[in-house]
C-alpha cells in the first residue's frame, strides 16, 4: 500500500482510543468543558452506567452556533491559539480533541445557547457525521447527550468491565472534579438515583461530607504550606482515620486531579510514624503554582502532568503535614453545619 493520509473520522477514532476509554472519560471530558465554560451548576445524568446515556447539563457560556461544527473538528479549541499558552494552561482542555473524539464512537446531540447569539442551536452528529443542525431555544448554557458509547468499536464495548464498576469510575472521576471545584453546584443521577450533591458554596470540608460522610468531614485537618513556587491547601485525616489503598486522597494541581506517586508519598512521609503499615490517609490536596511549572501535555487524559521541582514540592508537603499534626492535640479542625 501506498502512503495516504487518514480520514478524519479514522483519525477521530485513533484519537478516541487514547482520550475515550471508558465512560468515565466522557463524563470527565464533558464536566471539565462545562467547567472551563463558566458553569456555576452542572448535572450530570447517567443510564446504565453511561452506556445508553451519558448527559451534561450545564449553565455556562455556551456555544455561538456557526461554532458549534467547528467543536467538532479535532484540533480546533478556544482555549489558547498560541505557544505562550500552551505553557500557561489555565483551562482544563486545549487539545480540541474531546468532542470529536466523543462523537467518532457514539451518537451525540448538542444543544447550546449563549447570551448574545438571537436563537441556540441543535446539533446531532454520529459516528463523526452530521446528522442535523437546527435552531432551538433554551436557557444560556449547554446540554450534551451521548447515546451509545462505543456502538462502532466493538473491541472497547467488550472491553467494559461490568455497569456496577463502570459507575463507580463514574462516581470516583465526579467526586475528584466536585472537591476540586467547590463553587460550582454538582449533582450526579444514575437510573434516576441521585448519587451525588454539592451546593458550590465553596466550603471543601462539606464537598468532603457530601462525598464520604459527615464523620470522615469531622475528622480532618485543615492544612496550609507555602514557599516560593507552590502554595498548598486542604484537609487531610487525622491519622487515625486511614483506608487501604491511597485512591482516597485527591491530588489536585492547578484544580485538575492527578495521579503523582511523589506527591501522594511525600502525603504519606509526613504523617511518619503516625500511621500504620500499609495504612493511607485520606484528603484532599490542592497545590497551586505557576502554569510555567507544570506541563500537562504529557497523557492525552492529562491524568499525569510533569512538575518541576518535584523534589521541593515534597519536601514542603512533608513539612506542612509534619507541622498539622506536630502539636500534641489532634483535634479536628472546627466545622459548622456540614
Ligand atoms: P478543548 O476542551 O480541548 O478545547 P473539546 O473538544 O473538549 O476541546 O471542545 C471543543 C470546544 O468546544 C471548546 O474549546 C469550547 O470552545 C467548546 N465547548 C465544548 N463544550 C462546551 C460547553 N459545555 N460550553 C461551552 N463551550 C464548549
Ligand atoms: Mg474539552
Amino acid at each position: 500500500m501506498r502512503i495516504h493520509e487518514l480520514s478524519n473520522l479514522l483519525a477521530n477514532q485513533i484519537a478516541a482510543g487514547e482520550v475515550i476509554e471508558r465512560p468515565a472519560s466522557v463524563v470527565k471530558e464533558l464536566v471539565e468543558n462545562a467547567i472551563d465554560a463558566g458553569a456555576t451548576q452542572i448535572d450530570v445524568i447517567v443510564e446504565e452506567a453511561g452506556e445508553s446515556l451519558i448527559r451534561v447539563v450545564d449553565n455556562g457560556e455556551g456555544i455561538n452556533p456557526e461554532d458549534v461544527p467547528l467543536a467538532f473538528t479535532r484540533h480546533a479549541t478556544s482555549k489558547i491559539s498560541n505557544r505562550h499558552d500552551l505553557f500557561n494552561i489555565m483551562s482544563l482542555g486545549f487539545r480540541g480533541e474531546a468532542l470529536p473524539s466523543i462523537a467518532a464512537i457514539s451518537d451525540v446531540t448538542l444543544n447550546t445557547t449563549t447570551q448574545d447569539a438571537p436563537s441556540g442551536i441543535m446539533y446531532h452528529i454520529k459516528g463523526g457525521k452530521q446528522v442535523s443542525a437546527t435552531p432551538a431555544n433554551g436557557r444560556r448554557g449547554t446540554v450534551v447527550s451521548v447515546r451509545d458509547l462505543f456502538y462502532n468499536t466493538p473491541a472497547r464495548l467488550k472491553y467494559l468491565k461490568r455497569p456496577q464498576t463502570e459507575l463507580s469510575r463514574i462516581a470516583d472521576i465526579m467526586n475528584r472534579i466536585a472537591l476540586s471545584y467547590t463553587n460550582v453546584a454538582f449533582t450526579v443521577t444514575a437510573d434516576g438515583r441521585n448519587i451525588l450533591q454539592t451546593n458550590g458554596d465553596g466550603n471543601q470540608q462539606r464537598v468532603i461530607a457530601a462525598i464520604y460522610g459527615r464523620d470522615v468531614a469531622q475528622k480532618m485537618r485543615a492544612i496550609t504550606g507555602e514557599d516560593d513556587d507552590f502554595n498548598i491547601t486542604g484537609f487531610v485525616s487525622l491519622p487515625e482515620l486511614t483506608r487501604g489503598s491511597r485512591d482516597y486522597l485527591t491530588i489536585l494541581v492547578n484544580g485538575r486531579f492527578i495521579k503523582n506517586f511523589s506527591v501522594s508519598n511525600a502525603v504519606i512521609r509526613g504523617y511518619g510514624s503516625k500511621l500504620m503499615v500499609g495504612r493511607f490517609p485520606m484528603g484532599v490536596i490542592n497545590i497551586n503554582t505557576d502554569p510555567l511549572l507544570v506541563d500537562v501535555n504529557v497523557h492525552p487524559q492529562k491524568a499525569e502532568i510533569r512538575l518541576s521541582k518535584e523534589a521541593e514540592l515534597s519536601a514542603l508537603i512533608i513539612d506542612t503535614i509534619k507541622s498539622c499534626f506536630a502539636d500534641e492535640n489532634l483535634i479536628p479542625d472546627a466545622y459548622e453545619n456540614l
